[in-house]
């Protein structure tokens, strides 16, 4: 039986599930862990939701997302725990401790990079997003797929490939967004909600990080930043600076686009976008992170500035030898 089969069966049979999936959860993320839930619950089974950080808007407006708690009763006695959109085990946070004290672990994800750390696995990077592998799921097991089900799946597929826009947008993924639509998701209304719903702090955040653009290795390389200061002046949280990466990356001739995040702790958050060529998941494992061939991101130490400078000497190399 092909693993999609095995953990088909596992949901439709067993009563008691716990759902999670990774730290700073983003649309695909939750959206696949609350239609997953919704799922499960419609179909007359228990089901803990966990989320180690707090939930923050717009994501919060996700069907269900208020029945979301950050620890549940983990020594729970479940049929199985589910880790969803997680390439490693230490993005469950602290919960990564706890997962060898459940009976089973499925692990359902689509990064390239996924550590198969469960007892059954769905890894398949070629599905544009974690939420598609839960619209497979729920017809292969025959569960229930009503309206706040199909919204969820529809914000995940929608939230990782960019709207349909991004090179993850296969006909599978557009097929799939016709028949969420057809079971009850409005797509005007959840872009709304989840897509252009800026609070007034945020796109003063925006003003702020477009006139910190600068570009090297002749054009190719656009790098923006976001200082604590600026999140401080204009009133904004980190959540507020989501896909705001998306920016350096829209000017001609460009080729990586970087956003650097200072978090505080003389910390950066680095988050890299390629436009048809440059593989950023391995440019991002040079730093010690992962992700996907277009979108990946990494962790540093150290002053905002330093970072910069590194990041833009090792990645300079890294182009050359890509480049032959
Ligand atoms: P973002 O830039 O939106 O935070 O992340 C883009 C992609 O890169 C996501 O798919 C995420 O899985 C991956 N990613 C971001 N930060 C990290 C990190 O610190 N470590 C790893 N392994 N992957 C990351
Ligand atoms: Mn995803």
């Amino acid at each position: 039986m092909t693993s999609l089969g095995k953990i088909a069966a596992v949901l439709a049979e067993g009563k008691r599930f716990l759902l999670m999936t990774h730290k700073d959860p983003d649309g695909d993320g939750l959206g696949s862990m609350l239609a997953l839930g919704k799922s499960l619950s419609d179909a007359g089974k228990e089901v803990s939701l966990l989320a180690q950080d707090p939930i923050h808007p717009p994501m919060n407006l996700l069907k269900g997302a208020d029945e979301i708690v950050n620890m549940p009763d983990v020594n729970g006695d479940f049929d199985a725990a589910v880790a969803l959109d997680c390439a490693e085990k230490s993005r469950l946070g602290e919960f990564e401790n706890h997962l060898g004290a459940y009976r089973l672990v499925i692990n359902i994800d689509h990064h390239e990079t996924n550590e198969s750390f469960g007892d059954l696995n769905l890894i398949e990077p070629a599905s544009s997003s974690t939420g598609e592998l839960v619209f497979r799921l729920l017809e292969e097991a025959g569960l229930p797929m009503g309206a706040d089900v199909a919204e969820n799946i529809f914000a995940a597929i929608q939230a990782d490939t960019g709207s349909f826009r991004y090179s993850n947008t296969t006909a599978e993924a557009l097929r799939i967004g016709a028949t969420l639509i057809e079971r009850g998701a409005d797509p005007w209304e959840i872009s709304r909600k989840l897509m252009d719903s800026y609070s007034l702090p945020r796109l003063r955040l925006l003003g702020m990080t477009l006139s910190t653009i600068e570009c090297h290795h002749e054009g190719s390389i656009a790098i923006m930043i976001l200082s604590q200061e600026m999140f401080q002046k204009a009133g904004a949280q980190q959540s507020d600076s989501e896909r705001f990466v998306d920016y350096p990356r829209f000017i001609l001739g460009v080729e990586l686009g970087v956003l650097i995040r200072e978090t505080g702790e003389n910390g950066c958050k680095f988050s890299l976008r390629s436009n048809s060529w440059l593989n950023v998941a391995r440019l991002a494992s040079r730093f010690g992170g992962g992700g996907h061939a277009r979108a990946a991101g990494f962790t540093s130490q150290g002053s905002l500035e330093d970072a910069k400078n590194d990041f833009l000497k090792e990645t300079g190399r890294f182009l050359d030898e890509t480049c032959g």
